[in-house]
């Protein structure tokens, strides 16, 4: 048996943990199976329990843009520990990624840290509300912003993938202050303002989608939502914990140039480490606490070893952007031989790609939103999984997820990759 070892530690592992994972998509519902049990990864390779070799598509999902174990980042976290692992004091390190952080990502002045991406999120809407005194979010359907209250309405990605978009345990009061939109469509957003007249704090959503496989927004799209929020005194909110220096060394804000009010970052900027930021005009920040009335904390925020590692690859990415070329390079040429063998074998299917983010839906209908994500064929797709897993070849188990290219990966493991989805369909 290929997965014994994995399938023995999930086994144990479902003894005491729910589900036997700490976060749902890991449990390979949506493509059936138990899910693969990694030991180590370096570079462009993860490597499991079983002594199995995968190409790594996933990449922690986007923290690992230059690879898994990358040197200067793992040189930052050692050297750190050394000194202690938290203090809950100011350090020096905090006012430097925050410096860098501000210097690489255009339209904002000063950076807040939390823990994760969901924090990021959570705390973005809360200081739009303080800042506006207005109480309503505009949300779109299969965007995902984490598992706080106000976003399980339609969220996409591990809550779609379980069937359940809107989570039991949000109370109908939180619900009915976020407003359902459909992604690439403004008319949705103009009905929702209309309606809502005054009431929209904030226009929160993911400039690129990652959480309904990857859909780029498009054209005007993101500049008809920014004229929307200047007119009716409305915050745009930029979830860029996905596209946040991976979509360019500015994030989507760069790439798209459309500027947006407040920005959630999570993944990359901490390297690997549990980190999520949020960011704006310094006007908008000064209504944080301690100085502000908008109230938001956290003990191990700032945590040295999470900034040291998200501060050496940040520093990576801004001392080196031919990376972004390069990645985006490498994608566009997985994209096109992903293309080439997928029609060769007549499968129905349509891939999506902007920069480093790449997704296959079994579908030919084109994918925009959430609903003609939802068009996919998921039996193609688990069969996909499946067989690449087989190869070697470690992508999202599920239909609802980007997959993350990194600078590790080399064109030879491009190549296999595509050999392995070409022998896969080949046989369909
Ligand atoms: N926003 C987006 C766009 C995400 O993709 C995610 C997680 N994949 C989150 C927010 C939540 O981040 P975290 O899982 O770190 O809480």
């Amino acid at each position: 048996m290929l997965y014994q070892r994995s399938s023995q530690l999930f086994q144990e592992a479902k003894k005491y943990i729910p589900g036997g994972v700490n976060s749902p998509v890991r449990a390979f519902s949506a493509v059936g199976g138990d899910p693969i049990f990694i030991k180590e990864a370096k570079g462009a390779y993860i490597y499991d329990e079983d002594g199995r070799e995968y190409i790594d598509y996933i990449n922690s999902w986007g923290p690992m843009i230059l690879g898994h174990a990358h040197q200067p980042v793992i040189d930052a976290i050692i050297e750190k520990t050394k000194k202690g692992t938290s203090f809950g004091t100011p350090t020096e390190i905090e006012t430097q990624i925050a410096k860098l952080a501000t210097t690489m990502v255009p339209n904002i002045d000063q950076i807040r840290m939390v823990n994760s991406g969901t924090e990021a999120c959570m705390s973005a809407v809360r200081l739009a509300r303080g800042f506006t005194g207005k109480d309503k979010i505009i949300k779109f359907a299969g965007c995902y912003h984490g598992h706080s209250d106000s976003f399980l309405i339609q969220a996409g990605s591990g809550a779609v993938t379980f069937g359940t978009p809107n989570s039991p345990g949000v109370t109908k009061g939180t619900a009915k202050d976020t407003l359902l939109a459909q992604f690439n469509n403004l008319l949705s957003v103009e009905e929702l303002i209309a309606a809502n007249k005054n009431e929209i704090a904030c226009i929160i959503l993911e400039p690129v989608a990652g959480n309904m496989g990857c859909i780029p927004p498009q054209e005007d799209f993101l500049e008809g939502l920014r004229e929307l929020c200047n007119e009716h005194d409305i915050l745009l909110i930029f979830d860029e914990v996905m596209t946040g220096f991976r979509q360019a060394e500015g994030g989507a804000q760069q790439r798209l140039n459309v500027n947006a009010d407040i920005v959630a970052f999570g993944k990359v900027i901490g390297g690997g480490l549990p980190v999520g930021a949020f960011a704006a005009r310094k006007e908008i920040m000064d209504y944080l606490a301690p100085i502000g009335p908008v109230y938001q904390a956290g003990t191990l925020s700032g945590n040295p070893l999470a900034m040291a590692a998200g501060l050496a690859m940040l520093t990576e990415l801004h001392d080196h952007p031919e990376i972004f070329k390069s990645i985006d390079e490498k994608t566009i040429y997985l994209k096109e031989g992903l293309d080439k063998v997928l029609t060769k074998n007549g499968v129905a299917f349509t891939i999506n790609q902007i920069g480093s983010m790449i997704s296959v839906h079994f579908s030919e209908t084109p994918v925009v939103d959430f609903e003609s994500a939802a068009l996919g064929n998921n039996e193609y797709f688990k069969k996909f999984f499946h067989g690449m897993l087989e190869e070697g070849i470690y992508i999202a188990p599920s239909a609802f997820e980007t997959w993350f290219i990194s600078e590790a990966l080399s064109y030879t493991d491009l190549d296999k990759t595509i050999a392995a989805a070409d022998k896969i369909t080949a046989a369909w």
